[in-house]
């Protein structure tokens, strides 16, 4: 068995510890205060464990940002690794619970068990006396739950100096697959302004945005193409005044995923140019790919290939998976620098009422990162 991985599975209840310590610092992405305390807890597990160097990015809206650093290495190229502290719940809004070895709470899965597998993949680094040519650098957001519009500079900025990024977000299914690839996504909003009319005594001279929108629907659902992996949802729809007046106005909100860079400027081209189909209305389409994807390159397939290989040394088989969803890692993936995803701890239910983490397999996880890191770091 590898060193860093024995250490890992003696330090097995103080990781649970860890993992316990973060999830109880309830952190929801709008709660500033709350999310600052965790923060502070976070900060004193990073000194507690590994003792770097600890740079706060004060933020006025939402909790501060925090940038770990271990090692020494040229401010160039680094090893990044990525995870955020807040979470979609509410405080008190879903119970923290222990069953056996699943634990359940807010966060546990997305991302506290991440945060806690990397502060653990770290602190085995040193005290195994791994050596490093590369320092690493681990960056706590605040607001990736509700569109990371404080940190997204913040992240493309530490991406540019990297060499290799890791994201340690949830994994995926029952084996903890990895991430190697993830939708971009984007949002438009659709206006239509038509011409309104009785229903009954002047229709004809009436144009119904009302109509014009189902049209536009249809016709949006046409650019979707499940083999390109592009999914087009017009998710919410208004429109009208009355039964008996023919609508002057009507909209709908579009939410775009697209699993390739080049994708993003010609849907987006075709979207905000829509021409209309019934004759008096006039169309204004606003909004963009605000996320692009995580596209499966060759320097990722390089990553997850050396993933397996330091799975299959510590006895199991890693698999690769993608998801719908985007994360953060689609910004330092968007500036081209090799990132990988769902390095995170096993377990299942982000955002739902069943969210919880296997505990068992956090050595086995935080071992998997450290020895990426390892690696990456001489190379
Ligand atoms: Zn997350």
């Amino acid at each position: 068995m590898s060193i860093i991985l024995n250490y890992l599975k003696k330090q097995h209840n103080a990781i649970t510890e860890t993992l316990l310590t973060l999830t109880k610092a309830e952190s929801p992405s709008n709660k500033k205060t709350l999310t600052d305390r965790c923060g502070e807890i976070l900060k004193h597990e990073f000194d507690r464990l590994i003792g770097g160097s600890v740079e706060q990015i004060e933020q006025t809206e939402v909790g501060n940002q925090y940038k770990f650093t271990y090692g020494k290495g040229n401010d160039s190229d680094q090893i990044l690794v990525i995870g955020h502290m807040d979470t979609v719940w509410d405080e008190g809004a879903l119970p923290i619970k222990r069953e056996g070895d699943i634990l359940y709470g807010p966060g546990v899965f997305d991302m506290k068990g991440g945060l806690t597998v990397t502060l653990w993949a770290m602190k085995a680094l040193k005290e195994t006396g791994a050596s490093l040519k590369r320092k690493i650098t681990f960056l706590v957001t605040t607001d990736e739950e509700i569109g990371s519009e404080y940190s997204r500079d913040i992240i493309m900025r530490e991406a540019e100096k990297s060499f290799v990024v890791f994201v340690p977000e949830s994994s995926i299914g029952p084996d903890g697959a990895v991430k190697t690839q993830r939708k971009g996504a984007g949002s438009f909003l659709l206006k239509i302004e038509g011409i309104s009319a009785h229903a009954g005594i002047n229709a004809w001279e009436g144009a119904s945005a009302i109509e014009e929108l189902a049209w536009q629907i249809l016709d949006l659902k046409k650019l979707a193409n499940r083999d390109e992996g592009i999914s087009v949802n017009v998710g919410v729809v208004k429109g009208g005044t009355r039964m008996n007046v023919i609508a002057k106005e009507a909209e709908a909100e579009i939410d775009v995923r697209i699993t390739k860079k080049a994708q993003a400027e010609e849907l987006t081209e075709i979207i905000l140019n829509r021409p209309h189909f019934i004759n008096g209305t006039k169309l204004t389409v606003t909004g963009k790919i605000e996320r692009y994807p995580l596209e499966r390159t060759e320097a990722v397939i390089q990553l997850y290939k050396d993933l397996q290989e330091i799975a299959a040394s510590h006895g199991y088989e890693l698999r690769e998976g993608s998801s719908g969803g985007a994360s953060d890692g689609n910004f330092t993936a968007e500036i081209g620098v090799p990132t990988i995803d769902g390095l995170g701890p096993i377990g299942d239910g982000a955002h739902s009422e069943n969210e919880h983490v296997d505990l068992t397999n956090l050595p086995y996880r935080a071992a998997l990162l450290a020895e990426i890191i390892l690696k990456y770091g001489n190379k």
